[in-house]
C-alpha cells in the first residue's frame, strides 16, 4: 500500500506522524511510504534520514495523494482537496470536533481519531493522549523552571540555605503523574489534588502529599470514580471544598502546575482569581488546560502573563515544545495502531467489530460514525 506523510501546517505544530525507525517497518512490510520533503524538519528529521530508511521524498500532493495517510493533526480544507475520496486517515483527529468530521465524512474519507481509542490495555501501545500528556508533563516542569527566579532543590551553601520549591500539581493522570515526577526529581517539596480515589496512592508513592477532598455524599463518591479512566464534572459542593483547601495550598506554593480535564467539555476552574491574588509574588502557575478555557480564569491562550505578581503560562500543546521525542513515541503509537488495521498481506482489512477500531473510526463511506 503507498502510505504518505504529509508535512503538518498547524501553526506551532512541530511532530510528524512517522520516523526512520517506523518507516523501516512499513517498508519491511512491503509498503510504499512517500514523505513530503521537510515534514521531519521541525523533529530534527532530515529528508535524507527518511530516505535511508526507505521512504521516497515528494510533493505534498504526492504525500497527500497516498492510500493512507499518517498525519498528527486533521487536514484543514486546503490539505482535504489533495486527498482523494475513499483515502484512509489515521492522525489525532478530535473527535470533539463535529465540524471537521463531517468535513471528512463528505470527503469520503474513512478517518481515525485515535485520541478516541478506549482506555482498556490492549490499546495502550496505541494510547496517544498518553504518549503525548506524559511528555507535556514533564515540559511544564521544564517552563516553569525557566520561569520561576529561585531554585527547585534545597541548597546548603556556604552563602546560607536555599529552601526547596513547593510545587502543587492539580489534577494527577498522565500529564499530573509526570509533572510529579520530574519536579521530584528537580527536588521540590509536592503535593498534588484530583478527584479520582486511586490517584492518591500513585501520588504517594511518587513522594507527593495528596491534598484529600473528603466526599460527604454516595452521589460525590459515585461521579468521583469516573467513566473509563476519565473524570467526570464533581458536584458544585465538592468543588467549593476543594477549592477552600486548594486555595490555602496554594497560599503556599511557589509553582503550581494544572492538568484537570474533562473529555468533551470546558476544563473544571480549580484556580480562582481571588486564590491567584494570595499567591506569593514570583510564583508560577502552569496551566495546562489553557485550550479547554483554563483551569485558571486569567492564564491567557499562548501567552505568559503577570497577574498580581503571579507568572501564569498559557502554552497550549507542550508536547510540540519536545518534537524529537513527542513525534517518536507518537508515530510509534500509530505504527502500533496500523497493526489492527493492516493484515500480513499488507492490505488494508478493517473490522468494525473490533474494540478499538469502532471507537477511533469516525466517519467511512461518507457517513459520520460518531455521534
Ligand atoms: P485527563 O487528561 O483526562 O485529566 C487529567 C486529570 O485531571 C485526571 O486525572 C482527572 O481525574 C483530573 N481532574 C478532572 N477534574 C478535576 C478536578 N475538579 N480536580 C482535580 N483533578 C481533576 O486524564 P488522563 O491523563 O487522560 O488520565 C486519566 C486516567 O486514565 C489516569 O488514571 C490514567 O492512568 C488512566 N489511563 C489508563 C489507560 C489504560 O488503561 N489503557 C491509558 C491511559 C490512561
Amino acid at each position: 500500500m503507498k502510505i504518505g506523510i504529509p508535512a503538518e501546517t498547524r501553526p506551532g505544530e512541530t511532530r510528524v506522524a512517522a520516523t526512520p525507525e517506523t518507516i523501516k517497518k512499513y517498508v519491511a512490510a512491503k509498503h510504499q511510504v512517500i514523505v513530503q520533503s521537510g515534514a521531519g524538519i521541525a523533529s530534527s528529521i532530515t529528508d535524507e534520514a527518511y530516505q535511508a530508511a526507505g521512504a521516497q521524498i515528494g510533493s505534498a500532493a504526492d504525500a497527500f495523494g497516498a492510500d493512507l495517510l499518517l498525519k498528527v493533526r486533521a487536514p484543514n480544507a486546503e490539505e482535504r482537496a489533495l486527498i482523494k475520496s475513499g483515502t484512509v486517515l489515521v492522525g489525532m483527529l478530535n473527535p470533539f470536533d463535529a465540524d471537521n468530521i463531517a468535513a471528512m465524512a463528505a470527503h469520503g474519507l474513512s478517518a481515525f481519531a485515535l485520541e478516541a481509542a478506549p482506555r482498556i490495555t490492549r490499546a495502550q501501545s496505541m494510547d496517544v493522549l498518553s504518549s503525548q500528556a506524559n511528555i507535556a508533563g514533564y515540559k511544564a516542569v521544564m517552563l516553569a523552571a525557566n520561569t520561576y527566579q529561585r531554585f527547585m532543590p534545597m541548597l546548603m551553601t556556604a552563602a546560607g540555605t536555599v529552601k526547596a520549591a513547593r510545587v502543587l500539581i492539580m489534577g494527577v493522570g498522565v500529564a499530573g503523574l509526570q509533572a510529579i515526577a520530574t519536579a521530584k526529581r528537580l527536588g521540590a517539596v509536592i503535593e498534588a489534588s484530583d478527584v479520582r480515589p486511586p490517584v492518591k496512592e500513585q501520588v504517594e508513592s511518587l513522594g507527593a502529599k495528596f491534598i484529600d477532598v473528603p466526599f460527604l455524599t454516595d452521589e460525590e463518591k459515585e461521579i468521583a470514580q469516573g467513566t473509563g479512566g476519565y473524570a467526570r464534572a464533581m458536584p458544585a459542593d465538592w468543588m467549593r471544598r476543594q477549592a477552600e483547601l486548594v486555595h490555602e495550598r496554594a497560599k503556599q506554593a511557589d509553582i503550581i502546575i494544572t492538568t484537570a480535564l474533562i473529555p468533551g467539555r470546558k476544563a473544571p476552574i480549580l484556580i480562582s482569581e481571588e486564590t491567584v491574588k494570595a499567591m506569593k509574588p514570583g510564583s508560577v502557575i502552569v496551566d495546562m488546560a489553557v485550550e479547554q478555557g483554563g483551569n485558571c480564569p486569567l492564564s491567557e491562550l499562548d501567552k505568559t502573563v503577570t497577574k498580581y505578581g503571579v507568572h501564569i503560562i498559557g502554552e497550549p500543546n507542550l508536547a510540540t515544545l519536545v518534537a524529537a521525542d513527542a513525534s517518536a513515541l507518537y508515530a510509534r503509537n500509530v505504527l502500533d495502531f496500523l497493526k489492527l488495521i493492516i493484515d500480513k498481506d499488507a492490505a488494508l482489512a478493517i473490522n468494525r467489530e473490533d474494540e478499538i477500531v469502532a471507537a477511533t473510526l469516525v466517519c467511512s463511506g461518507g457517513e459520520i460514525l460518531r455521534k
